[in-house]
Order: structure tokens, then sequence, then C-alpha cells
């Protein structure tokens, strides 16, 4: 069994999702127009002070019974699910599901902009928004995929392993708008997987999916996984 989430699996945590509006001092922008390289190479400090703003708000929440659940199924029948996720937030993980396949990385960790040279060191970084190397200039940014950028190798590749070889594939939260993570639930389909998409609202995958529950992900997971004890 696979299963792929997306931001609305955070949602119910308080996580916005991207098509949320956004709040406060960011509502002026569009998500799209921060989370590309073009963005953070045009304006780094807004950037960096975005993802701020997300971490801050990250860390402030608590993974829900939709993550719980699927963290309790994968400990219970282990080795049985394979969980794929969109989402950079670090929930499932926090959940209990340590070996969640993060397609899109990871907002919790930051990586050099440009390719590290020998005197970009961590250990050295010179603090600001975002911190840079002291000597060359190499800026630090979050460890997600930007709008525009490829995916991981090796996450795609075990995703896609996943979606080739289960029977049943659980999409929970996603809009089915995002390639190509909402490709693995059409390689699922194709190689006689069932698949099922739980959303409170209608996505791009429903008519390819067997089965749409509408509800939301906290509400749904915990009975359909038996973990609502
Ligand atoms: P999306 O914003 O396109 O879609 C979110 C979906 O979640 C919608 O279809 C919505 O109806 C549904 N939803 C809302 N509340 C729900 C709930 N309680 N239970 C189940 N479904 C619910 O998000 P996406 O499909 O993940 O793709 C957009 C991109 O946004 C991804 O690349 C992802 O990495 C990124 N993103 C991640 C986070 C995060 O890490 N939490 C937050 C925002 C965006």
């Amino acid at each position: 069994m696979a299963a792929l989430t997306g931001a609305g699996m955070s949602a119910e945590s308080g996580v916005p999702t991207f098509r949320d509006a956004q709040t406060g001092l960011w509502a002026q922008f569009r998500a799209e127009e921060l989370a590309t390289e073009a963005a953070f190479r045009a304006d780094p400090q807004r950037v960096w002070r975005w993802y701020q703003y997300r971490r801050e708000l990250i860390a402030a929440v608590e993974p829900n019974a939709g993550h719980r659940a699927l963290a309790w199924f994968g400990k219970r029948h282990s080795g049985r699910l394979t969980l794929v996720t969109q989402n950079v937030d670090g929930l499932h993980q926090r959940a209990g599901s340590g070996d969640a396949i993060a397609l899109h990385g990871s907002i919790l960790q930051d990586r050099w902009l440009d390719q590290p040279r020998a005197c970009c060191d961590v250990r050295n970084i010179e603090p600001g928004a975002p911190p840079r190397c002291p000597v060359c200039g190499n800026l630090r940014r979050p460890d997600v995929v930007w709008f525009g950028e490829a995916l991981p190798t090796r996450a795609l590749a075990a995703a896609d392993e996943a979606a080739r070889s289960c029977d049943l594939m659980l999409v929970i939260g996603t809009s089915g708008m995002v390639y190509p993570a909402a490709g693995l639930a059409h390689v699922a389909r194709r190689q006689g997987a069932l698949v099922v998409v739980i959303n409170p609202a209608e996505t791009e995958l429903d008519e390819m999916a067997h089965l749409c529950v509408r509800e939301r992900a906290a509400q749904c997971l915990p009975w359909l996984l038996g973990a609502s004890h």
C-alpha cells in the first residue's frame, strides 16, 4: 500500500496550503512569486524571511490525527505502507513516520544556493537573512524543491517504485495539480492498484480514481486505517 500526501494533510494542523490566502505581511505575495530560485536571487532577504515565518509557524503546530494514523499503521504493519509526501513541514516525521519519502525536500533544513566551494563551511557562516559564506558570499537557501526545480532523484525513484508495486494508493490532501507527484497516482492506477482520493473538495485526480472520499484527512484516516481506538 502507498499513500501520497499533500498540503491539505497539514492544513488541519494549521499550516496553510499554498492556495489558501496568505496572511498578514505576506498577503500581497503569491506563493509562486516567493518559492522560486529567481525570486530568491532577486530578493534573498524577502524570500528567506518568508521561509523563516513559515518555519516558525510549523514549529508552533503539532501533527494531527491523520499524520498519527499513518504513522501508527506504518509501525503496526511494518513494510506494508510506503508514505510519499509533497509536504516539506516534517509533520509526518514528527508523528513517527521517519521513513516518509519527502518528494519536495524539507523546510527544516537549508543548503547552499550555489555549488559550495572550499571556503563554504556551515560552521563558519556569516549570520543574516539569509546567512552567507563570509569568503565567497554563497547564500544559504531552504532545502525545498522550488517551482521549476527537479525533484531529488532518489526520492522520486523510491516513490515511483512504490507506485509501481502497490495494490492500493491513498491520495490524501492534494489538489493533484503539481507534477510529477500527481503522476504517481496515474502510475499506480495503470499497473492495477486501487486508487482512493481523500479530500473534502474536488481534485484533478477524481476522474481517474476508483473512489473519492470527501472527508478531511484527520477525520477519515484514523477509522480507515483502524487507528481510531
Ligand atoms: P494544494 O494546496 O494544491 O492542495 C491542497 C489540497 O488539500 C486541496 O485539494 C484541498 O481541498 C485539500 N485539503 C484541505 N484541507 C484538507 C483536509 N483537512 N484533509 C484533506 N484534504 C484537505 O497542495 P498540494 O497538492 O500539496 O501541492 C502544492 C505544493 O504545495 C506542493 O508542492 C507542496 O510541497 C507545497 N506545500 C506544502 C506545504 C506543507 O509542507 N505543509 C504547505 C503548502 C504548500
